[in-house]
């Protein structure tokens, strides 16, 4: 028997080393570290996953991988099967950690249930997955919030989503609260921006009334924080959301949040948070392809029951940067121009409306456009970047990003040294004289500013 055990699992261990060399590091811990292998009599294999969610994913964008790999760890083909695991571990519990500030809110009286709590941002009605257009950008993240809303608390939590500024993920995280709504309207949700349960915990500390602020936010079901990152540098509030969030973790409570950066490059977020939020699961939203770009201006236009053809979703499509906030933008300015010359949507008006758009620029470049094209030239993260470390290799880009934000965005001084790790205005006048200096004198640092000028129009 022994050796038949001992068989089974270095089969399963070989098994998932040849899954391994198949797919990505990220692919491989999301989808299948926890896979079990069976073997029948028959030969047959079984494979056992964690979760419904899983399974699904694994069979729609895996199977060829998992046949692959089968073949290479059996010398053969074998008939493949996927199932739930009935013996999954439920997610661990947290160990308890003793409250920092005040008493836990011992013997008060559980409060009554409320249809559904908001917090002071109304949901927009358009954001729901109905009208969330679907690409292999955001496919994933897209899946895995249904996931999310369809069992609540025992898909993925947390579900933490990150991506850069207007790809959807404001969307998706209210679509998540429409389904629940709609779904099972007795679902007690929270959703709010991170700025608004930093305001509130404030304003707690000054009214002295920490416990009904802890109340409010430890009796949900569902919790959703947009914009996550705002934790960054706020160390008291930080700890406050650690605790909420062990709270609502161990009681089985959805969490879910947003990002513009992963867990681990959000400047200054401690440690312990930044495991947490990767406890679950972490997906991207990225820029969407050309043609998912084409569908989501269709989308929007057919949202203002306007129809856009193919010619002119095209050309908007390739004209205008991948952030889709922006898209929304030329969709509005093309209606817009199209009303006022009493003219239908053609490619032609489309071109004009764009020309028109071109010299008050509405798609202004934001520091998030500046950061990720730097980024991604010298290769370095934004958390460094806003870090106080100063040698060349990250003070020079940092220094580049100043110089571009100057160039090409309306924020100050202030702000700009501000998004930087908190530096001050001289710093910048600093960066930003170096930099053209720099850039005057050498022809080779021209040219990667105009790279990355490119870069950032899109
Ligand atoms: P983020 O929160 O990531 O900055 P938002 O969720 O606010 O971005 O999205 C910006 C705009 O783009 C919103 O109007 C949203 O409805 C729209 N949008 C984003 N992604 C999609 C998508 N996949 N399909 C349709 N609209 C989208
Ligand atoms: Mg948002």
């Amino acid at each position: 028997m022994q050796s038949g055990e001992r068989e089974v699992s270095t089969r399963q261990e070989g098994f998932l080393l040849h899954v391994r060399e198949l797919v990505t590091p990220q692919q491989f811990n999301t989808w299948f570290r926890n896979i079990e292998l069976e073997e029948a009599d028959s030969g047959n294999v079984r494979l056992l996953v964690p979760n419904h969610f899983v399974r699904d994913w694994i069979s729609n964008y895996y199977v060829d991988i998992l046949a692959q790999a089968v073949r290479r760890c059996f010398g053969e083909d074998r008939e493949l099967a996927l199932a739930v695991n009935p013996d999954a571990p439920p997610p661990p519990q947290l160990e308890p950690e003793p409250m920092p500030i005040q008493a836990p809110l011992n013997g008060t009286p559980a409060p009554k249930r409320e249809v559904s709590v908001f917090g002071d941002t109304a949901l927009h009605e358009n954001y729901t997955f109905e009208n969330f257009v679907v690409g292999t950008s955001n496919r994933f993240a897209q899946a895995a919030a249904i996931a999310v809303a369809d069992s609540p608390g025992r898909s993925y939590n947390p579900f933490f989503l990150h991506g850069s500024v207007g790809l959807g993920k404001t969307h998706l995280l209210q679509a998540i609260c429409h389904q629940i709504l709609t779904r099972r309207p007795d679902t007690n949700i929270l959703y709010l921006s991170c700025e608004s349960f930093i305001n509130q915990f404030i304003a707690a500390i000054e009214n002295n009334d920490l416990s009904s602020f802890r109340q409010r936010y430890r009796n949900v079901d569902v919790i959703l924080v947009d914009d996550i990152h705002l934790l960054a540098n706020k160390e008291r509030t930080q700890e406050e959301f650690f605790h909420t969030f062990n709270t609502l973790y161990n009681l089985g409570r959805q969490i879910v949040l947003s990002s513009d950066a992963p867990p681990k490059d959000i400047p200054t977020l401690q440690e312990r948070l930044v495991s947490r939020f990767k406890m679950g699961l972490v997906v991207e939203v990225a820029p969407p392809d050309f043609e998912t770009r084409v569908s989501i201006l269709k989308n929007k236009a057919r949202l203002r029951e306007q129809e856009l053809s193919d010619e002119v979703a095209q050309f908007l499509a390739e004209h205008v940067a991948t952030n889709i906030r922006e898209l929304e933008g030329a969709v509005v300015r093309l209606i817009g121009y199209a009303s006022l010359v009493e003219q239908p949507l053609s490619l032609e008006v489309a071109r004009e409306a764009m020309q028109d758009g071109s010299q008050t620029r509405s798609t202004a470049i934001t520091i998030h456009d500046i950061v990720s094209a730097v980024t991604r030239y010298y290769n370095v993260k934004l958390s460094d970047l806003q870090s106080k470390r100063r040698n060349q290799s990250i003070a020079y880009p940092r220094q580049i990003c100043m110089f571009l934000a100057r160039e090409h965005t309306n924020l100050s001084l202030e702000e700009i040294g501000g998004y930087f790790g908190g530096r001050d205005h001289t710093t910048v006048i600093y960066a930003t004289d170096k930099i053209q200096k720099v850039v005057d004198r050498d022809p080779n640092a021209a040219d990667v500013i105009r790279h990355l000028t490119h870069e950032i129009r899109g």
